[in-house]
């Protein structure tokens, strides 16, 4: 379908000035507007007077639109200039709500529901693999326990806002491009809640919370991993107004470990062992989060090689099973030889000990093709 020139949406001319193009725009928004035309196509009516207006009322939009169309030169073209964007039209929710009553009406007396809260918790290396229990202390707003929440002074009620008659609102005129509309405010004299407190509780002044440090026990699961969280249902901030209280999320930050490295459920580790060792073979102790393990080093190991320990990882946190431990073997060569170890190892290397065998040739023809660049 293709689209009406936004002059003929608003019914307007091309010289039209900007006060013009308000007017017009005015006009059909009331006449259109979803929330009091419920006819067929009345609100793509509005939709389309909504984007005309959003780029006419922008000398700078505009200006394109009368050299390009609606196919403007910056990638403009196919949805347009994204008129059907409602949000996008700054401004918009405040003008209407007061043009046609609709929106932005809260009751202050509806219960609501407590504001969650966030504690970043470190844990060590080993405490996020296994898991532990603790108290953390967090401040919160818990409700204040002599006037029960309400800000009075034991023995007396807050009375209803005279200003706003307990609505929290009040209306306030306003000029703008549309002319003088009613715009509605929060009401200062009671800070939006309806109510107006006469003589004030001593303990909360008034506000009917308190600021407490509150002690909360917390079970952090096995296998938990950095920049997790979790959730602790039901201790955030106190709910208004009779609400259910806000959740608490503890989020993890996990240390590093010198030795051990994680991903995921499986641990990585890289052990050194000496050339005799890789050569021979040799069963060594390696260490992992569950305790010492051995482990076989068959004789001719590379250095680089890998192997698994099966279960000696991290424990899933959603209870799927256990990870593994990968061990990088490397091999450390010796840099400080006495004159015997020297000796011995230029015997070893004459006698063609360092040659290496069938398995290993390929990569060192790999090698010798390379120097010779083809
Ligand atoms: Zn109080
Ligand atoms: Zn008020």
């Amino acid at each position: 379908m293709s689209k009406r020139d936004y002059y003929e949406v608003l019914g307007v001319t091309e010289n039209a000035s900007q006060d013009e193009i308000k007017k017009a725009y005015r006009r059909l928004s009331k006449q259109y507007h979803p929330d009091i035309n419920k006819e067929p196509g009345a609100e793509e009516k509005f939709k389309e007077a909504t984007e005309a207006y959003e780029v006419l009322s922008d000398e700078q939009k505009r200006a394109q639109y009368d050299q390009f169309g609606h196919d403007g030169p910056q990638g403009f073209g196919g949805g347009g200039f994204g008129g059907s964007d409602f949000g996008g039209f700054s401004g918009f929710e405040d003008i209407f709500s007061t043009f046609f009553g609709g929106g932005g009406r809260r009751d202050p007396n509806a219960p609501r529901q407590g504001a969650d809260l966030q504690y970043t918790m470190t844990l060590s290396f080993e405490e996020a693999v296994f898991g532990k229990e603790t108290t953390i202390e967090i401040p919160r707003e818990e409700t204040c326990e002599t006037c029960d929440g309400s800000g009075a002074k034991p023995g007396t009620t807050p009375e209803t806002c005279s200003h706003c008659h307990g609505s929290g609102q009040l209306n306030v005129e306003q000029n703008t491009p549309f002319g003088r509309i009613v715009n509605r405010r929060v009401c200062h004299h009671c800070q939006g809640t309806g109510k107006l407190i006469k003589e004030k509780c001593r303990t909360c002044g008034g506000d009917g919370k308190v600021t407490k440090r509150k002690k909360i026990n917390v079970k952090i699961p096995k296998g938990v991993d950095d920049g997790q969280q979790m959730r602790v249902s039901g201790q955030g901030e106190p709910g208004v107004n009779g609400g259910p209280p806000g959740d608490l999320y503890v989020v993890f930050h996990v240390r590093s470990h010198e030795f051990f490295e994680r991903d995921g459920d499986d641990i990585y580790c890289e052990m050194p062992i000496t050339f005799a060792q890789a050569a021979l073979g040799d069963e060594i102790e390696v260490p992992t989060l569950h305790g010492k393990v051995k482990l076989k080093i068959p004789a001719g190991t590379q250095t680089g090689t890998q192997f698994r320990l099966r279960g000696k990882g991290v424990s899933n946190v959603r209870g799927y099973g256990v990870g593994d431990q990968h061990i990088h073997v490397k091999i450390i060569t010796p840099t400080k030889l006495t004159d015997q170890q020297k000796q011995l190892l230029r015997d070893f290397s004459d006698i063609g000990g360092d040659v290496p065998d069938e398995h290993h040739e390929s990569f060192f023809d790999k090698v010798k093709r390379a120097f010779k660049g083809d």
